[in-house]
């Protein structure tokens, strides 16, 4: 993907979450966005999926504007796969509705097609078996890889990873980085928000370091984490890989 932020700036309730950001990615297929809790990292993903709306500047994606009518910001969410933390799947709903639900009603498909769609992504991810369960009798790895197979469903230009695994415990997050990283080798596009760092080092093709609202390092994956050069992304670095 190239993405292309131009003096990108969101204000919530007149502080700024992100503050007069430009930056540009020539070329990356995994793109790892880093950084302290509060820097405006879920605010830039939200921006990028057309989740939230711009208060100033422009985003451009593989050359198209990101759109700021809402008409258009429909149409652009329709493109991309979004994962959040945990908890965004329907309660009451299996598995398998789960997926078929928004392709008939949101994106106008046949109920035939949806359940073949939805059956092949349950396969892809070893969750056949549990296709007739509800989310609270799955495991939250399992839960996860239900949504992750529910963003991929619309055949997504882009997805988008807002901390996937920070509600898991170590072998279910592992499960969950695992599916991330087979959907980047099959050649995906992903941006990725993560604190588990030596996931974003494997997956990274470039990683941006966000404080405060600003962009501070912007870099190939194994520049940043080898060289950095802004002592705050050190600063960073050394505090989160230090357990
Ligand atoms: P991160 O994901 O890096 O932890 P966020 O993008 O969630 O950071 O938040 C950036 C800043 O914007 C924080 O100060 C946060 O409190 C604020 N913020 C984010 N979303 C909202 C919102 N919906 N309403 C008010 N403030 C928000
Ligand atoms: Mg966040």
């Amino acid at each position: 993907m190239r993405l292309k932020l131009d003096r990108v700036s969101k204000r919530f309730g007149g502080q700024p979450a992100l503050d007069d950001i430009t930056v540009e990615i020539q070329s990356a297929r995994s793109l790892v966005l880093i950084g302290p809790s509060g820097s405006g990292k879920s605010t830039l993903l939200r921006l990028i999926g057309g989740l939230e709306t711009l208060d100033g500047g422009t985003i451009e994606m593989d050359g198209e504007r990101v759109p700021v009518d809402a008409a258009g910001l429909l149409q652009h969410r329709r493109k991309i796969g979004t994962v959040f933390q945990a908890f965004n799947l329907f309660p009451h709903l299996t598995a398998l509705a789960n997926l078929t639900l928004p392709l008939e009603k949101a994106h106008g498909m046949e109920r035939a097609k949806a359940a073949d769609i939805a059956g092949a992504l349950l396969a892809k991810f070893r969750l056949e078996s549990h296709a007739h369960k509800k989310p609270s009798e799955l495991s939250g790895g399992q839960r996860q890889r239900v949504a992750i197979a529910r963003a991929l469903s619309i055949n997504p230009r882009f997805m988008l990873f807002d901390e996937p695994t920070s509600a898991l415990d170590p072998e279910m997050a592992a499960e969950v980085l695992d599916t991330i990283e087979q959907l980047r080798a099959e050649g995906r596009d992903l941006i990725v928000v993560t604190h588990q760092m030596a996931f974003a080092r494997r997956i990274a093709d470039w990683v941006v370091f966000m404080a405060e609202g600003r962009i501070v390092e912007s870099a190939p994956g194994a520049a940043l984490f080898d060289c950095p050069t802004d002592p705050r992304t050190r600063d960073f670095l050394a505090k989160v890989l230090k357990y």
